[in-house]
């Protein structure tokens, strides 16, 4: 498989200050590959530096197998689009299509050729007459999205492109995006803090957190495995203690967590009795009595605060009795559970092997 972006330990600094840190990672032609994290974490940085618009401190950065250091912006095989898409209000849909082929200085012919060629491939047929301002959200974005492949970019950056569309239309785009990008073929590097985003869309996702990339996974593994606590938090709902572990016996800990209760967890070989630790847990490994799965170890009384109605995701949110400590727990999607209200008390549960535990100290957010 060809290799369309290597970016090789990059760093990027603001005097003394680094945004960009030894940052490493290839992508694939072809793939979907989004960098997901939070405000400030070093995303757009990194972003203007694979499009040229700032060089790395040091580190390097391959396109196709060429050395981008030293190359201008618009001579680089990559094209960037940005939230606000940048479409030209007074040109029709051929002409902004058009743009940066006609500057390229290609001929009329072959460029009105290209521009309905790629109008066909992202579901415009026949646009080219339209003004921009008659187009919906959606379709102004395939509109940019054309504008840059009929470049034929090795590879398309895109800049939190669905952050200014309203939540219904930003539902519709990811998958509409998702499906342009399996027609078409480019290899995408798409940013955003967005984590729905970044797993619906996203062959390869990595987590990026001060700089730093924390894990760089399918998103399947991202939800199932995560490699830190900062991924843990960030991808998905997660449940989360902080405690110690008061007893070891064949990988299977008791942990007393800082308010008090105690349950077991099954983990790994680096935690040691004494030692100090996050369990997470997702809300859809909560059991709810009563399920066969509940076993007498991690067994709890807790009380309904609400049920947060989602149709097949609906969930609890529920405290343990006597205490403030708040947790999510899935409601499976049979009916078997409609009877419970706010206010019960129910018994809830997870079995041993559900959770995930890190040693506490590793924990930098
Ligand atoms: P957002 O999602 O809010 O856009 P981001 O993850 O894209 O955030 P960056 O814009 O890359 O983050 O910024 C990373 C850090 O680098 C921030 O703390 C920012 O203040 C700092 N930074 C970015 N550009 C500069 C600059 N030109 N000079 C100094 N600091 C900068």
């Amino acid at each position: 498989m060809q290799i369309d972006l290597s970016v090789q330990n990059v760093t990027r600094k603001f005097g003394e200050f680094t945004a960009v840190d030894n940052v490493s990672f290839t992508v694939e032609d072809g793939r979907f590959f989004s960098i997901l994290g939070p405000s400030g974490c070093g995303k757009t940085t990194l972003l203007r530096m694979i499009a040229g618009f700032l060089e790395p401190s040091s580190g390097r950065i391959m396109i196709r197998g060429n050395d981008m250091a030293g190359i201008a912006p618009n001579k680089r095989p990559v094209n960037l689009i940005f939230q606000h898409l940048a479409l030209f209000p007074m040109m029709n849909v051929g002409d902004n299509v058009a743009f940066g082929l006609r500057r390229r200085g290609e001929k009329k012919d072959q460029t009105r050729r290209k521009v309905a060629s790629i109008l066909d491939r992202v579901d415009l047929p026949g646009f080219e007459k339209k003004k921009i301002d008659q187009l919906s959200g959606g379709q102004k974005q395939r509109v940019a999205i054309a504008r840059c492949l009929v470049l034929e970019p090795a590879v398309l950056l895109l800049d939190e492109p669905l952050g200014a569309l309203d939540l219904k239309l930003r539902e519709q785009m990811k998958v509409e995006l998702k499906k342009l990008q399996t027609q078409v073929g480019t290899t995408f590097v798409y940013i955003t803090h967005d984590q729905s985003e970044a797993l619906v869309m996203s062959d390869y996702v990595a987590v990026m957190n001060r700089g730093r990339f924390e894990q760089v996974d399918t998103p399947q593994n991202l939800y199932a495995s995560p490699k830190t606590p900062f991924v843990a938090r960030f991808v998905g709902d997660n449940n989360s203690w902080t405690g110690k572990v008061v007893s070891l016996k064949a990988q299977s800990a008791e942990i007393e967590t800082v308010d008090g209760h105690h349950f077991h967890i099954h983990v790994q070989d680096e935690i040691a009795a004494g030692k100090q630790v996050t369990v997470f847990l997702r809300p859809e490994a909560m059991l709810i009595a009563p399920d066969a799965g509940l076993t007498d170890l991690n067994r709890f009384k807790v009380s309904v605060k609400s049920i947060l109605f989602d149709g097949a995701n609906s969930r609890l949110l529920v405290s343990p009795v006597n205490s403030e400590k708040e947790m999510l727990v899935a409601l499976p999607q049979n009916r078997q559970f409609d009877y419970i209200q706010p206010k019960d008390t129910v018994e809830i549960g997870w079995d041993q092997h559900a959770g995930i535990c890190f040693p506490a100290q590793e924990e930098t957010i």
